[in-house]
C-alpha cells in the first residue's frame, strides 16, 4: 500500500495502475462498515486492478454549528485497516491540497439535496458533491463504492454522476450493522451508555414497518406507525421519518408493482444524530 498526500502522487499511482481502479471515499475512523466497502472494492478491482481509499474530513460538508474538530481521526488504526484489507492507495490530502485559498467553484445538486439531511444541514450536499467530484477527478476510478447507510448521499451522488456524465459506475453497498441492529457509524462512539442501549430500537422500528408492509398495510399508516415507534424511544428526538421513492426521494404517489420504497429516518439520541434506512416492500399493499 502506498500513502499519498499530494495530487501528484495520486496521478503517478493512477498512471501505473493497469487494471480497473475502484475507489472508496471516506472520512476515516474506519469500522467494519468501511471494511465491507473496501472488500467489495477489492473484489470489483480483481487482482490486476487497484483499490484506492481516501480519508478526508471535508470541512465544507460540516455546518457552522457542527463540530468539525471533534470528528475522530485515528489515523494509525485507519492505515492498519486499509493495509490489512489490501488497499493499494491510501489518499490522505490536507485541506490545502483539496481547496485553493480563494476557491470559488462548487458542485450543487438542486433537487434530492433539499430534503432530509439537506434540510437539516443546509449546504451539506454541496460540500459532499464538490469533494466527491474533486476526488473523482484526481483518482479517475472506473467504479466508486458508497454505503447505503447514507441513502440520500448515494442518491445524490448517482444524480451527480448522471448529470455531469462522470464515466464512473457507482456501486451501493448494504448497511453493515451491529448484532443488535444498530447501523455502524463513526459517530456511535459518542453515544452515552443509556442512549447506546436504546439505539437498536431505530432498526426495530424500521423492521416493524417493513413487516407491516409485507402484511399489506398502506404506506400512510406505515409512516405514522414508524414516527410513533421512533417517538417512543426514551430520550430520542425524531428529526425525520419518511417513506419515499428510493431514487428520487419524492413522496410516494400512486403505488404500482414497480414502486420501490425506502424508509429514511434520522433520530437524535444522547446528543448524536443517528441515520438509518430500510427497503419497504409495498407490493402487498396493492391489493384492494
Ligand atoms: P464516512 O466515513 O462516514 O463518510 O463513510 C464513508 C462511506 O462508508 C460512505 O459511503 C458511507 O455510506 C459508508 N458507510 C458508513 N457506515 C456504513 C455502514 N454501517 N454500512 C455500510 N456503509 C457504511
Amino acid at each position: 500500500m502506498i500513502t499519498a498526500v499530494t495530487t501528484a502522487a495520486v496521478a503517478s499511482w493512477r498512471r501505473k495502475t493497469v487494471g480497473k481502479v475502484v475507489f472508496v471515499p471516506t472520512m476515516g475512523a474506519l469500522h467494519s462498515g468501511h471494511a465491507a466497502l473496501i472488500q467489495r472494492a477489492r473484489r470489483l478491482a480483481g487482482k490486476d486492478g487497484g483499490v484506492a481509499v481516501s480519508i478526508f474530513v471535508n470541512p465544507t460538508q460540516f455546518g457552522p454549528s457542527e463540530d468539525l474538530s471533534r470528528y475522530p481521526r485515528p489515523i494509525r488504526a485507519d492505515a492498519a485497516l486499509c493495509r490489512s484489507e489490501g488497499v493499494d492507495l491510501l489518499f490522505r490530502p490536507d485541506v490545502r491540497e483539496m481547496y485553493a485559498s480563494d476557491v470559488s467553484v462548487a458542485v450543487s445538486e438542486k433537487s434530492l439535496s433539499l430534503r432530509f439531511e439537506g434540510a437539516e444541514r443546509p449546504g451539506h450536499f454541496d460540500g459532499v458533491c464538490t469533494v466527491v467530484a474533486l476526488l473523482f477527478q484526481m483518482i479517475r476510478p472506473e467504479i466508486a463504492v458508497f454505503g447505503e447507510k447514507d441513502w440520500q448521499q448515494l442518491a445524490v451522488i448517482r444524480r451527480m454522476v448522471r448529470d455531469l456524465k462522470f464515466p464512473i459506475r457507482i456501486a451501493g453497498h448494504p448497511i453493515v450493522r451491529e448484532e443488535d441492529g444498530l447501523a455502524l457509524s463513526s459517530r456511535n462512539r459518542f453515544l452515552p451508555a443509556g442512549a447506546r442501549a436504546m439505539a437498536p430500537r431505530i432498526f426495530q422500528a424500521l423492521t416493524a414497518a417493513a413487516m407491516e408492509a409485507e402484511a399489506g398495510t398502506k404506506h400512510a399508516s406505515l409512516e405514522r406507525q414508524l414516527r410513533r415507534d421512533l417517538g417512543r424511544i426514551p430520550g430520542a428526538t425524531l428529526n425525520y421519518a419518511s417513506i419515499v421513492e428510493e431514487t428520487t426521494l419524492e413522496p410516494l404517489g400512486r403505488i404500482t408493482s414497480q414502486t420501490k420504497a425506502r424508509a429514511l429516518v434520522a433520530v437524535k439520541l444522547g446528543g448524536v444524530r443517528l441515520l438509518d434506512n430500510l427497503a419497504i416492500p409495498l407490493g402487498n399493499s396493492l391489493a384492494p
